[in-house]
């Protein structure tokens, strides 16, 4: 859209992987029957009063420190205040003034401006609300209280975005950096990672931002870039057309692809937040910090560029190497078995992540035995399409490639005196293409190589049978 800039600022609130909930013991487990998980403190009965999960905790501030914010050493809970059927205590334990972290940031391939670093303003704290569901009995809602209480952080990135197309890879990255740190499971279908887009456009060159508008209900992954979409087209028509944007909340519907403003009597303007009286400041130690930093494993970007160093990989395949933990780690399993590392690479991109795409992601050849059959390769063994076969048998039924190999006939043959045998069958019975090829007509070599694999049913080992060939035929 030439004439407009987009600007993108995403909050996005992610799920903590803990077992239970953020000021009570109650579970978290997803896919309970409504209201099995409650007590009266998620219920918010008079009197119940919340203790913070230090399991949550931990994962909040490794979270800001994989993020690269600055942690407080004292943040403050602060009470939300709203009305709203499946928010119980007609408050959520959030926090404002005084987040848990500040000043972070985060680097992304952006589609359209490469390597893109994006900041993070503040990382907190809180608590989920219910859930009201609407289409469980008909003409009324229901309302389930399991969520109630759920630990979750909200993260709150800077305007820096450019593009629907931006904001996902962002979103992506985010995930990225949440799922190898054990953070959270991100999964938008179960509600473990929320997004609210900010979305506003200016002239192109402008400094100042356009006011914005807030787009919600956007719940998966494949919505995002095109309720964005959606909402950029609608600013920018409207900009056209003479109008101006007005700050509100746009909720999205993915069925038509549309997004209608919220009724305003649904938006709260004032939280009227303050500080909760039934929790004191949280205050953590450097040793508390420091340990929450020793907890974080290889991050991604990191992990990418160490494949590329010393794996030799390029870049794009580090990155897919890279892409989820569960991957890399089974890459580097094959590599220390034994695998050459371009090697390894290529089969765990191939046909690896094939095979686990059709197979609930799961790498089913143990790193071992692909190391063996990189090996297998590498030595003249197994032809590469031979080796495929190899690589399914095991993927399939598990057992040594080796004797898989040689059970399906699939070993090579190498050995020079069977190969002669079978060239000169072969050139015995093609005696016109001999005298053409004599005559200068050199490309009938492929022709001569196709036979020799014919008569010895795909076993000869290519290379060695044109050596053969051009040794007969050049005497
Ligand atoms: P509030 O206090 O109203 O929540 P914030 O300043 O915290 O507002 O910003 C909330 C989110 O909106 C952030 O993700 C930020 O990047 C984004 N944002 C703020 N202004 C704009 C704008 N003009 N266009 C797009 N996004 C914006
Ligand atoms: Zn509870
Ligand atoms: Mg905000």
């Amino acid at each position: 859209m030439s004439g407009w800039e987009t600007v993108i600022g995403l909050e996005t609130h992610v799920q903590l992987r803990t077992r239970s909930k953020m000021f009570c013991g109650c579970a978290t487990a997803f896919g309970a029957s409504p209201n099995t998980q409650v007590c009266p403190v998620c219920l918010g009965l008079p009197g119940a009063l919340p203790v913070p999960n230090g399991e949550a905790m931990k994962l909040a501030v490794r979270a800001a420190l994989a993020l690269g914010c600055t942690v407080h050493s004292k943040s403050v809970f602060a009470r939300k205040n709203y009305f709203y059927p499946d928010l119980p205590k007609g408050y959520q334990i959030s926090q404002h003034d005084e987040p848990l972290a500040t000043q972070g940031s985060l680097s992304f391939l952006s589609p359209e401006r490469g390597l893109v670093t994006a900041s993070i303003l503040r990382l907190h704290v809180e608590e989920d609300a219910g859930k009201s569901l609407h289409d469980r009995f008909p003409k009324v809602t229901a309302v389930d209280l399991n969520r109630s209480g759920v630990p979750l952080i909200e993260i709150v990135g800077g305007p820096d975005l450019r593009s629907p197309a931006e904001a996902r890879a962002y979103l992506l990255t985010l995930k990225q950096v949440l799922e190898y740190t054990g953070i959270s499971d991100c999964d938008m279908e179960k509600g473990s990672l929320r997004v609210d887009a900010n979305v506003s456009v200016r002239p192109t060159g402008a400094s100042e931002l356009g006011t914005r508008a807030e787009v919600k209900n956007i719940n998966s992954f494949a919505f995002v870039e095109k309720a964005l979409t959606v909402e950029r087209d609608r600013q920018i028509a409207l900009r056209e057309s003479g109008g101006t944007v007005v700050q509100q909340t746009m909720l999205y519907d993915s069925k038509d692809n549309m997004v209608r403003p919220q009724r305003s009597k649904e938006e709260s303007h004032d939280y009227r937040y303050f500080p909760e009286p039934d929790l004191p400041p949280l205050v953590l130690t450097p040793e508390f910090v420091a340990e929450q930093q020793s907890a974080l494993p290889e991050l991604p970007a990191g992990k990418r560029e160490r494949f590329v160093t010393q794996y030799g990989l390029t870049r794009d395949h580090a990155a897919v190497l890279t892409a989820s933990r569960g991957v890399a780690d089974y890459y580097e399993a094959v590599v220390r078995a034994g695998a050459d590392a371009r090697a390894a690479a290529n089969w765990v991109m191939t046909e690896g992540l094939a095979d686990a795409n059709d197979h609930g992601d799961e790498l089913r050849v143990p790193p071992a035995a692909l190391a063996q059959i990189v090996a297998l390769v590498k030595g003249g063994t197994l032809s590469h399409q031979a080796a495929k076969r190899v690589f399914g048998e095991v993927a399939a039924r598990g057992g040594d490639p080796r004797t898989i190999a040689e059970a399906l006939g699939l070993v090579q043959v190498a050995d020079t005196t069977v190969v002669a045998g079978w060239v000169t069958d072969v050139l015995g019975a093609h005696a016109p293409e001999v005298g053409r090829y004599k005559n200068g007509e050199t490309k009938l070599m492929a022709f001569f190589v196709g036979q020799v694999m014919r008569a010895s049913k795909g076993k000869a080992d290519p290379k060695l049978a044109q050596r053969v060939l051009e040794e007969k035929l050049a005497s």
